[in-house]
């Protein structure tokens, strides 16, 4: 078959940015992912539209959804231009949702499945390299020298938006607007769950043979 069209949904901090990426190679598909590419125009300036904020950063610092007219664009410019491709961290709500059905059909529609409890332990915790958005985790994973990245040598930062207030609101966020999502693709038989609570490496292993049965 052409390449597969692979929507990966979970909480944040259930792994899809690390999981999207082992497809990416993987499977040789484009990896779309909605935060980076607002954090890479957190500052564009979208004051024409009628929003609450000038700017992306603006919602994103607050841990509120960035409005869908301008994420609704990034995915459309990013879909036609990918053959195949793994899709994170879209759609967040249900409008977002029918935007996308209009979009593009999905072969495979994955659900990573973690614990509240453990999706703050891993945000509050999270650091990423400022030069090559590697991961680590003050706890579960830690470079080799604190604060320094083992990939590039950059310097490890806390997102702006993984403190803890911000964190609570995003899974609040994501509880009122995105379980709907969840719900409405396992509604029409679509969902593949997967155990998001393992190691990384255990995670892919079931990730992998869940595309693999599907495709
Ligand atoms: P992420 O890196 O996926 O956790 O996204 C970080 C932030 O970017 C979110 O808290 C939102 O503010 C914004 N964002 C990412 N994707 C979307 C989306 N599909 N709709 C609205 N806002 C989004």
């Amino acid at each position: 078959m052409a390449e597969p069209r692979i929507l990966i949904l979970g909480a944040p901090g259930a792994g899809k940015g690390t999981q999207s990426a082992n497809i990416a190679e993987a499977y040789d598909v484009e990896h779309v992912t909605t935060g980076d590419a607002l954090r890479a125009n957190s500052e564009m300036d979208i004051s024409h539209l009628d929003v609450a904020h000038d700017t992306p950063r603006e919602f994103m610092d607050r841990g509120e959804l960035v409005p869908d007219e301008v994420v609704n664009e990034i995915v459309a410019q990013a879909l036609e231009a990918a053959d195949g491709f793994v899709l994170d961290g879209y759609p967040r709500n249900m409008d977002q949702a029918a935007e996308l059905s209009e979009m593009t059909d999905l072969d495979v529609v994955l659900y990573l499945d973690v614990t509240e409890s453990e999706l703050v332990d891993r945000l509050t915790g999270r650091r990423v390299c400022s030069e090559c958005g590697a991961n680590y985790h003050v706890e579960f994973d830690q470079p080799d020298e604190p604060g320094v990245c083992d990939e590039c040598g950059g310097e490890l930062i806390q997102r702006d938006d993984d403190t803890e207030e911000t964190v609570r609101e995003r899974l609040r966020v994501y509880r009122e607007n995105t379980e709907p999502v969840i719900d409405y693709y396992d509604e029409r038989g679509q969902l593949e769950r997967v155990d998001g609570e393992g190691t990384p490496d255990e995670v892919w292993s079931d990730v992998q043979a869940t595309i693999d049965a599907a495709t």
